[in-house]
């Protein structure tokens, strides 16, 4: 579909509840659970996704993605779990990228057998290894890019096209880049979902997911999803409309210290790896350049091997550990010791996450102050380190 509009008018303007008694500047919040109908009426009710303001915010999620159509969810896993299990059933086979968000692998490894759902997850993350594990009864390709900690690139558009002469569906976590900086439906994407936890809500103060895609698979999504009841309270759906508004001028910030957070890991001698798809040492560095639209605010990089990954961490003052990511503050974070910790050894090392890794999810921040952290936390670690 074609945008209409550009991203901050987006934000800033579509699926609104305009306020036609008091004219205010914002949306009404409208919390009633129940709504008087009409003869031939529409039933409003909140786990129905259809009150006045979850409405409105599908309208600029849809905008947001390209889509025709979207629905919003109490979490990203509520999004993620209600969007597979719209398109599978007992019989099927899932095809998913080995790189995985927790949360998903979780989900898919504890819950799938039980329905009589298999699965497959893929060697790598080139479209080959997407093809390697289709199966007669495969019926959904489920990938994620940049991918979580090492941000690999995906070919959204070679793995579409991949789906498509085998009549798959495919479904994409387009939480990492944003809409801001990637709009998969364009490359031939079916379903993109977000938990709207991360650059969508961008304050680290709203659990929610989204996920958008044609009126018929939202109609689909929707059919199973009223009986799921993963609906997003309308309190939290307000207060999302609210944190979508900046969401173009955030993630754009985050954007530009990301890269020149990751330039100056990069040229540092206490760095040794820096992995940023902005970094045009990045292996799919051009691919990333075709099919995003800016390299968005993830990176991770690892220390020199005899500095302290973790009293590093420990170190930094300005620039927090945390779980989460995408919030306005810069957050840092040991996926061996938290997001991978329950993956075996062997399968880190295969995917080539070393235990020192860091995850750093770049803020707002005035880029000297977070640089300044770093080279304060980077004395103190080197005045402990023994020398090899
Ligand atoms: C956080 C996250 C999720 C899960 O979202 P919740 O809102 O925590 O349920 C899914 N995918 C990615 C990539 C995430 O970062």
């Amino acid at each position: 579909m074609k945008q209409a509009k550009g991203i901050n008018t987006i934000c800033t303007h579509v699926g609104e509840v305009t306020d036609e008694q008091f004219k205010g500047a914002i949306s009404p919040l409208y919390m009633s659970t129940s709504y008087a109908f009409d003869d031939v009426a529409i039933k409003r009710y909140p786990r129905y996704f259809n009150t006045p303001n979850q409405e409105a915010l599908c309208k600029k999620i849809a905008a947001l993605e390209h889509a025709e159509s979207a629905l919003i969810f109490s979490s990203g896993m509520a999004a993620i779990s209600h969007a597979l299990m719209a398109f599978l059933q007992a019989g099927d086979h899932i095809v998913l990228q080995q790189t995985l968000y927790g949360g998903t692998y979780n989900f898919v490894v504890t819950q799938l057998e039980k329905y009589g759902i298999t699965y497959s997850f893929t060697k790598g993350w080139k479209a080959t290894d997407f093809a390697q594990e289709i199966r007669p009864n495969t019926k959904v390709v489920y990938l994620e890019t940049p991918s979580n900690p090492l941000l690999t690139i995906t070919d959204m558009e070679a793995v579409a096209q991949l789906a498509k002469k085998h009549g798959l569906v495919t479904m994409i976590d387009n939480t990492f880049a944003s809409p801001v900086n990637q709009n998969p439906i364009d490359f031939g994407i079916d379903i993109v979902i977000h938990s709207a936890t991360k650059y969508m809500g961008g304050h680290s103060d709203i659990c929610a997911g989204a996920v958008a895609s044609t009126k018929i698979n939202m109609k689909r999504i929707w059919d199973s999803s009223i009986c799921f009841g993963g609906s997003l309270s309308d309190q939290t759906v307000w207060l999302l409309e609210r944190s979508l508004k900046t969401m173009g001028l955030r993630v754009r910030a985050q954007n530009n210290n990301a890269q020149q957070m990751a330039d100056y890991l990069n040229s540092n001698a206490d760095v040794d790896t820096v992995y940023y798809p902005g970094l045009t040492s990045h292996p799919d560095h051009e691919l990333a350049k075709r099919q995003m639209h800016g390299f968005g605010g993830m990176l991770s990089f690892e220390l020199k091997e005899q500095l302290d990954a973790s009293q590093f961490m420990k170190s930094l003052n300005l620039i927090k550990a945390s779980m989460s990511l995408a919030g306005v503050e810069s957050t840092v974070l040991s996926p061996v010791k938290t997001s991978h910790s329950l993956m075996s050894e062997a399968d880190r090392k295969m995917q080539g996450i070393k235990d020192g890794l860091i995850r750093f999810s770049v803020g707002i921040e005035e880029v000297e102050d977070l640089v300044l952290d770093i080279e304060q936390a980077l004395a103190k670690v080197k005045s402990k380190a023994i020398p090899i």
